[in-house]
């Protein structure tokens, strides 16, 4: 079985405590990684803190090939790195090899770029020279989400080194692999021995251990029911905080939306990576008048989504990470039946796997399923979607399906929401700035948004006449 150690101060170690890391589409323990006692956390810390200083001073341009160097190294073990998403977490390996680490490396491209041409302000008054410098946080405590590690490793780290910080990074207990065999890559690069590390092991532990710690900025990708823990855990050391989270993410279809279109993209948006997306719908809300024959439609092709291998190009939905993510899914959509949905399809798990689900429900859900689930509502007037998403549980991402540009263009400028899609799906890059609204989250990814989220503008004011003050006691 393979072992996975952590990696601090530039080395690779190992505790006694252990977990084991399970395929859950055979069921097989097939790799360990070790639980980072509190103390080599903070030796993390403490050699992050001196990478950081050399790191800081390092000019944009150096900077800016380790993170070309950085890409290319995810970019040349991308198979190794998309084959260990898919075996540990089960979403099907066209995900993770033709998507999620792909986008994730992009980053550190576009970051080295940004870098490039990034000037740093000076001003000139009558009094003298103001310089506006980009001073970094410090060292970053990253949360990762077990979805999509080497993604969202792309969209905050690359930002964060970019500004000039260090990371210790925290992978999810359910998604660390990716992440370990990664560093190992950047491991043999000419990068500060400390400047980045893994720290591994169940969140209670180490990652309100990590929230604890001496750091200065926490980048947070993940729940907002850990999120409140994160921010209880830090609260004797706050620090400035980056959050990313979930949203339900409403899919909108008029009557007069391009029928195949939407459809096309409501399947992918409710049911690739199992659900689990953040910008994922778990909300489609359909126009009368389509609504009927909209959803016997949706219904009958969800109904042919192949379930089964995740390596197999065929398959459309593979497993859960784990049977308590199943089980946990399988309770949220009982207690719905409970009260008054209607179960049109799925709904009933084999073995890991949780088929894909469409409920019909009267009420308007306020919770991501964050699995392959999605509900389904018809809509009368403009003003019940108004309402939606005017109420920021589409806080992350809102789909509008619609001819009109009109109405499309007035319900996204109502939306609190981060991104609003009009008839397209998935339609951002390295470029575009993507976080959440509302409950979604705070802060920004990507985009010069990204960068400017991991520094500290410092204005240095150069006097070349008397201050504004200078003689104001006239003493
Ligand atoms: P999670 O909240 O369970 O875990 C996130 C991270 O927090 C993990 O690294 C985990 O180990 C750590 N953690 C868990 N318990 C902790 C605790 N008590 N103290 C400190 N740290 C702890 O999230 P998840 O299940 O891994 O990911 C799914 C969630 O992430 C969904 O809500 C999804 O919408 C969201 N997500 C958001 C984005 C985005 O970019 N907005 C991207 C991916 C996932």
């Amino acid at each position: 079985m393979q072992q996975y150690s952590y990696y601090v101060g530039g080395e690779f170690r190992d505790s006694k405590d252990k977990i084991d890391v399970i395929d859950p589409f055979t069921q097989e323990k097939f790799a360990r990684i070790s639980q980072t006692p509190p103390e080599e956390l903070n030796f993390a810390v403490d050699r992050a803190k001196a990478a950081q200083k050399k790191w800081q001073d390092t000019e944009f341009k150096e900077r800016a090939h380790l993170l070309r160097e950085v890409a290319e190294s995810i970019f040349d073990s991308l198979r190794t790195l998309a084959e260990l998403e898919t075996r540990e977490i089960g979403k099907t390996l066209k995900e993770s090899l033709f998507v999620d680490i792909p986008l994730g490396a992009d980053c550190f491209n576009y970051y080295a770029a940004f870098l490039q041409s990034l000037e740093e302000e000076s001003l000139q008054s009558e009094l003298g020279i103001d310089l506006v410098k980009y001073d970094p946080f410090g060292v970053a405590g990253v949360y990762l989400p077990y979805n999509v590690p080497v993604m969202i490793f792309g969209f905050s780290c690359a930002a964060a080194l970019a500004a000039g910080n260090a990371l210790v990074i925290k992978p999810s207990e359910y998604g660390s692999l990716s992440i370990l065999e990664m560093v190992k890559a950047i491991d043999k690069l000419d990068i500060p021995k400390g400047l980045i590390n893994v720290v591994t092991g169940q969140g209670s532990d180490v990652g309100r251990h990590l929230a604890e710690a001496d750091i200065d900025i926490i980048s947070f990708t993940g729940s907002m029911k850990t999120l409140k823990k994160v921010a209880l855990a830090s609260a004797q050391t706050p620090k400035k905080m980056i959050c990313e989270l979930g949203g339900v993410n409403a899919a909108v279809v008029f009557s007069d939306a391009d029928r195949e279109a939407a459809i096309q993209n409501v399947l992918a948006s409710s049911f690739m990576k199992q659900g689990q997306m953040c910008i994922g719908s778990s909300l489609v809300l359909i126009e009368e008048g389509i609504y009927e024959e909209f959803v016997k439609d949706l219904v009958e092709r969800t109904k042919k989504i192949k379930i089964g291998n995740p390596f197999s190009p065929e398959t459309g939905i593979g497993p859960l990470p784990t049977k308590k993510h199943l089980e946990e899914v399988h309770a949220k959509v009982n207690q719905m039946r409970k009260s008054g949905s209607k179960v049109l399809c799925g709904a009933d798990p084999k073995g890991y796997f949780y088929p894909p689900t469409i409920l019909e429900s009267k009420e308007i859900i306020c919770e991501e399923f964050f699995a392959p689930v999605v509900v389904v509502k018809e809509f009368k007037t403009s003003q019940e979607v108004e309402r939606v998403v005017e109420s920021g549980i589409s806080g992350l991402v809102l789909q509008i399906w619609t001819s009109d540009m009109g109405v499309a263009n007035s319900l996204a400028k109502k939306a609190r929401s981060g991104t609003v899609w009009i008839n397209t799906f998935t339609q951002m890059n390295s470029q575009t700035p993507f976080g959440g609204a509302g409950r979604s989250g705070w802060g920004r990814s990507l985009g010069r948004f990204g960068f400017f989220e991991y520094v500290q503008p410092k204005h240095i004011g150069i006097g070349f006449k008397p201050s504004p003050v200078w003689g104001w006691f006239g003493v």
